[in-house]
This record gives C-alpha cells, sequence and structure tokens, in this order.
C-alpha cells in the first residue's frame, strides 16, 4: 500500500443496442476508482455529435446530480485520472472531446507517451495551438494533421510517431475504438455486455457491469466496435510483451485478471514464496491495507504464522483530500491508517507491504506499530526493491530509497527489526508468466522503451 506509487488512469467504453452506454460507463468507471481519483469525465455519441461531462474528485462525485435521461445514447468512453503528465486541472480531464476533419472524436488514454514533450515542441513550432498540458492531446493532434482519409490510416500514422504506453479508448458517432500499444504495457480488455460490448483497463469493471470476459485487446491490435458488430485490425506488429508487472503487484483489483491470473491469487503466491526465501520468528503476520492483504494472507499461509488484522484503512478519504504540510505528516497516515492495539500489542509482528518506494509511509507505520505496543516489527516486501523511474505511465517521481540505501539499510532507516524483499526471480515465478513477457524496468531499468524520462 504504498500511494507514492500513483496509478494514472482507468478507461471504460461501451457500445449498446439500448441508450444504456453512459450509466454502463459510469458503473464501469466507479469499479476502476483505485485506478485514478483525481477527476473522471464522460463523452458519448448524440445523434452525430458527441458530448461529454467531466468533473474533479471520484466518480460520485463529479457526476452527481446527473440528468442521465439528458445522455440516453448507445455509446460512450470515460476516463479516471491521477495526474503524471499534465497538472490537475479542469482542462486536462480525459477524454479528450475535438473536432475535424475526421469528424468529432472523444479520446481517453491510460499510459505515457515517452516523446510527447519533443513532439509537442514541433507542433507548437509549426502553428499548432494545445487546449491541455496531457501528453495524450499530442495523440489528438497527430490525429487532425494526419492526410490520410480516414480514421484507421490516421491513427496508424499518429500512433506511429509516439512512442511509449497505451491503452486508448476513442468514440466517434459510428464506432467505439480500443486501441493497445505494441508492447501491451498498460491492460485492456474486451467484454460481452448484455446487448452490447464494453472495454474496460481492468475485467472488475466488466463483472461490476454484468459483461462476460471476451478476452484482452492484443498488443499492437485495434478492436473496433459498431452496429455491424466488433471487428480487429492489427495496427502495428506487436513487440515483444512488456505488460507491467506492478499491475499485479499493486495496481489492479484484487478481483481482476490478467492473462488468466487472478491478481489476488499472485499476490498471495508473492507472499508465500516470500515467507520460504525470508521467514521469520514471530507471533503474528499482518499487511498494509489494502494491497498487501493478500501477500500478508499467504504469508501466513506459507509460514504457518496466524494471519491477524492489525491495521484499518480508513476508507472515506478520496485523493482529493487537504494534504497534510510537512509538520502534519504523522498525522496524514494516521488519518489513513491506524493499529489495533488489542492485536499488536506485546506482539513481535511480520509486517507485509507490497513495495517500498520512498519508505516514509513504512517508517510511519513502523512507529504506529511500535507505538500501540509491538515487540517487535520486520518488514516483508512482496516486491524487489525500485531503483528506477517510471516513464510509461506510473508516477515515481518521489525520490527512490532502494536508489541510495541497501535493504539493510532501508530497514534501519525505517527503524525495522529486520526487513527483506521478494526476490525478482520469485517475483516473477509468482505470476506463473515468462518473465521477457513483463516490464520489470522500475526493479532492474530493463523499461521496453527508452525515453527522456529513465
Ligand atoms: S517500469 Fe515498473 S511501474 Fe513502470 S511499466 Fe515497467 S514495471 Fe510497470
Amino acid at each position: 500500500m504504498n500511494r507514492l506509487i500513483y496509478e494514472e488512469c482507468g478507461v471504460f467504453g461501451a457500445w449498446m443496442e439500448t441508450p444504456t452506454a453512459v450509466p454502463l460507463t459510469l458503473f464501469g468507471l466507479i469499479a476502476l476508482q483505485h485506478r485514478g481519483q483525481e477527476s473522471a469525465g464522460f463523452a458519448c455519441v448524440q445523434v452525430d455529435s458527441i458530448s461529454h461531462k467531466r468533473g474533479m474528485g471520484l466518480v460520485d462525485d463529479a457526476f452527481r446530480g446527473l440528468d442521465l435521461d439528458a445522455y440516453a445514447s448507445h455509446g460512450a468512453i470515460g476516463h479516471v485520472r491521477y495526474s503524471t503528465s499534465g497538472g490537475s486541472i479542469n482542462a486536462n480531464i480525459q477524454p479528450l472531446v475535438f473536432s475535424g476533419r475526421l469528424g468529432p472524436i472523444a479520446l481517453a488514454h491510460n499510459g505515457n507517451l515517452v516523446n510527447a514533450a519533443v513532439i509537442r515542441n514541433q507542433l507548437e513550432q509549426q502553428g499548432s495551438i494545445f487546449q491541455t498540458t496531457t501528453d495524450s492531446e499530442v495523440i489528438a493532434h497527430l490525429l487532425a494533421r494526419s492526410t490520410t482519409s480516414d480514421l484507421d490510416g490516421a491513427l496508424v500514422s499518429a500512433l506511429g510517431q509516439v512512442r511509449g504506453a497505451y491503452a486508448l479508448v476513442m468514440l466517434t458517432p459510428e464506432r467505439l475504438l480500443a486501441v493497445r500499444d505494441p508492447y501491451g504495457v498498460r491492460p485492456l480488455v474486451l467484454g460481452k455486455a448484455d446487448r452490447g460490448w464494453v472495454v474496460a483497463s481492468e475485467t472488475c469493471a466488466l463483472d461490476t457491469v454484468g459483461a462476460v470476459f471476451e478476452r484482452e485487446v492484443e498488443p499492437g491490435e485495434m478492436i473496433s466496435i459498431s452496429d455491424q458488430g466488433v471487428e480487429s485490425m492489427p495496427l502495428f506488429p506487436a513487440r515483444q510483451s512488456a505488460f507491467c508487472i506492478f499491475e499485479y503487484i499493486y495496481f489492479a483489483r484484487p478481483d481482476s485478471e490478467f492473462a488468466g491470473r487472478n491478481v489476488h491469487r499472485v499476490r498471495r503466491a508473492m507472499g508465500r514464496k516470500l515467507a520460504e526465501e525470508a521467514p521469520c520468528d514471530a507471533d503474528i503476520v499482518t499487511g498494509v491495507p489494502d494491497s498487501s492483504l493478500s501477500a500478508a494472507a499467504g504469508y501466513a499461509e506459507a509460514s504457518g504464522l496466524p494471519y491477524e488484522t492489525g491495521l484499518i484503512r480508513n476508507r472515506y478519504l478520496g485523493r482529493t483530500f487537504i494534504r497534510p504540510n510537512p509538520e502534519q505528516r504523522d498525522q496524514g497516515v494516521a488519518l489513513k491508517l491506524n493499529p489495533i492495539r488489542g492485536v499488536v500489542e506485546n506482539k513481535r509482528v511480520v509486517l507485509v507491504d507490497d513495495s517500498i518506494v520512498r519508505g516514509t509511509t513504512s517508517k510511519r507505520i513502523v512507529k504506529m506499530l511500535r507505538n500501540a505496543g509491538a515487540k517487535e516489527v520486520h518488514v516483508r516486501i512482496a516486491s524487489p526493491p525500485v531503483r528506477h523511474g517510471c516513464g510509461l505511465g506510473i508516477d515515481t517521481r518521489d525520490e527512490l530509497i532502494a536508489q541510495r540505501m541497501s535493504p539493510e539499510e532501508i530497514g534501519k532507516h525505517i527503524a525495522a527489526d529486520s526487513i527483506a524483499f521478494l526476490s525478482s526471480k520469485s517475483t516473477v515465478a509468482a505470476t506463473g508468466l515468462p518473465r521477457k513477457s513483463m516490464c520489470m524496468g522500475c526493479f532492474d531499468g530493463s523499461h521496453p522503451v527508452k525515453g527522456e524520462e529513465f
């Protein structure tokens, strides 16, 4: 549960026989809320044009009081956002909606383009005027400037110029499009709904809207959904897949599945392997809620130690909650987490977390457990040390503690009695997928796309 790595977006789209695409999209976005809590937006087809509505905060806040009858539509896309590229301003809320030679288009993007700044600079020098500070708008400009006569050709031309990670959903009055970059860094799945089709960042959103998982959008593939049905078009030859392993470790919801692997089960396997690699003489195992609970359960299972709920998370704090100033940081963590004294008092505690980025939150949690009477706190991290930044859609702009400290030094810094990280080999083994099919750039620097951010 290290909220210092931020996921930056979730996308959803629906193409229905009935005018129900907007409520379906809003439900889908609520299911994807963990991927971005800063702003939300949707766009929908209305006759030959595209309407949109966007707002700051959680989906529920952004669209409170919305008159759904005014947005009756058979086609819609939506987006939840945490900004990694561009600031937290209204103009940056997606979907972006633009109109030109190719007609009205709405676009929602999860991922980061590593050469967006260079392209933007070139386009501005040639007279383009940008409305937002997001890298996603570069795609809109490249589409508008393409000289090909149809959208499919324009997409090949525009996306052929960008480098990085993108899971895109796009909407025109005639079609819903879903596109994934040639490495498939960010997830994108297709589902069959009752009388329609949906696409989403994660399968948990399909479950929420009652859709059945059909398949993942393949790396380099575009899926086009219209009243005529579903069509697959390879836009680019797929490269060696580089799916972000952090989706399994932390970002995705435990009830989602990628490559047929349930996220909870993968995390649990990571916890089991962690117990085998780094056993501990202790009384109880507890996890940092919510993303570390599956790994903690796995650690308890393999170690034979009892699993206990030692920390409680306040579920009612949104990302836009007042940020504490530096002197109030301890209270900031205390607002989010509180130990159960009766569980940890006089106990030797194994504290399982999914990752450590800056180390400041871990330090506060260790202190919190000691203040609640824990005799010893042994930290076990269910992934390797994060030593590199990520320019593919994850915000690791905070200082990475593992860049300047060894694991032992990190343990001392956060005042843990002991610390251990899961090895890369076991992290991969827990997914059951080949190492070469995943990006592990933030652990070992092996990003599939290099850019100025790395
Ligand atoms: S560098 Fe890390 S966080 Fe970024 S895409 Fe690769 S595995 Fe995911």
